[in-house]
């Protein structure tokens, strides 16, 4: 069932159309990544849902009715511009950001004190935010998003500034509370952790939707006429072939991607009579970012004509 539901947003700064005609739902216990490059339309989108910018036109639903400030105290939400108080120490940081959302006592400064540890960060409670490295500034917002334990998380771009383990970390406790039945809704334009970590996506380019739904069924869906080949030999002749829509050499593997799923015997007939050693043929590989850039290329052609 939708949970929520964006409906037909537009917002435009001036000339720019930041956000243009977009419309997304979001499932109860899910992972929802709003993906797309710099300056897709994916903070102002997010600052619309937390009430920080009024749409020009559009409906954001919490169960079918407009989200008022009973969505603001079911929310976690992590901001682009990151806000922490620099003199302030890292666990009345905490216990200052549950309070604002109603929530204080031993419970929460327990629930502080296993997050803390969890981030490895157990040892700095009575340190200055200011004193902390970036990422580790990053970490105790990020504690702070969710220490009042929110049925939703708005993460705007969580991943900046963190360091592999970090990362991992992160992912891993973000999944925990998607395991719990918490909706999470996080923007990046970084393919890798949208694939690995969501259930949906919606992609967006100049304010626009150009790829929407079930991740899995959107791979599987574009998978089809796609092969990723290793091989020796020369695979020069294909270039001017018909039925090739295009070939990308990713360095080890080559993405090849063809017009019509139905030529993928068609393809490998083709290159063993022309004694191409292959190695590997898989015509089920496409990667989140091979999608993203097929996508958004085509999208740059057709923005282009419209101009
Ligand atoms: P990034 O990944 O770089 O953060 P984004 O997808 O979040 O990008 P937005 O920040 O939503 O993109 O910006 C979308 C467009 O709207 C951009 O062209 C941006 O310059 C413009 N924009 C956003 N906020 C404002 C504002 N307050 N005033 C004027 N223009 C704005």
């Amino acid at each position: 069932m939708n949970i929520l539901e964006v409906k037909n947003l537009y917002k435009s700064f001036d000339t720019i159309k930041a956000v243009d005609g977009v419309s997304f739902n979001i499932k109860q216990g899910s992972v929802f990544g709003l993906i797309g490059r710099n300056g897709a339309g994916k903070t102002t989108t997010l600052r619309m849902m937390m009430n920080i910018y009024t749409p020009d036109s559009g409906e954001i639903l919490l169960n079918g009715k407009h989200i008022d400030n009973e969505f603001k105290k079911k929310v976690g939400y992590l901001p682009e511009e990151r806000g922490l108080y620099k003199k302030m120490t890292v666990m009345d940081t905490l216990l200052f950001f549950a309070d604002v959302k109603g929530k204080k006592g031993a419970d929460i400064k327990r629930k502080a004190n296993e997050y803390l540890e969890r981030f490895d960060l157990a040892d700095r409670k009575l340190t200055k935010i200011q004193d902390l490295s970036k990422g580790n500034q990053q970490k105790i917002q990020f504690i702070a998003t969710i220490l009042h334990d929110p049925e939703f998380l708005v993460l705007d771009e969580p991943f900046s500034g963190l360091d592999p383990i970090n990362t991992d970390l992160l992912r891993q406790i973000i999944i925990d509370l998607r395991d719990k039945g918490k909706v999470i809704i996080f923007s990046t334009h970084l393919m890798d952790f949208a694939e690995k970590m969501c259930d949906y996506i919606t992609m967006i380019d100049h304010g626009k939707i150009i790829l929407d739904g079930n991740l899995s069924e959107l791979k599987a869906q574009y998978a089809k006429k796609n092969v990723s080949l290793n091989y020796e030999g020369d695979i020069s002749f294909l270039k001017n072939n018909s039925m090739i829509e295009s070939i990308d050499d990713f360095g080890n593997t080559t993405g090849i991607r063809l017009k019509s799923a139905s030529d993928i015997q068609e393809l490998l007939k083709l290159l063993v009579n022309n004694n191409v050693t292959v190695k590997k043929f898989d015509a089920n590989d496409i990667s989140l970012h091979e999608i993203f850039v097929l996508l958004a290329e085509n999208n740059e052609v057709k923005e282009e004509k419209n101009v």
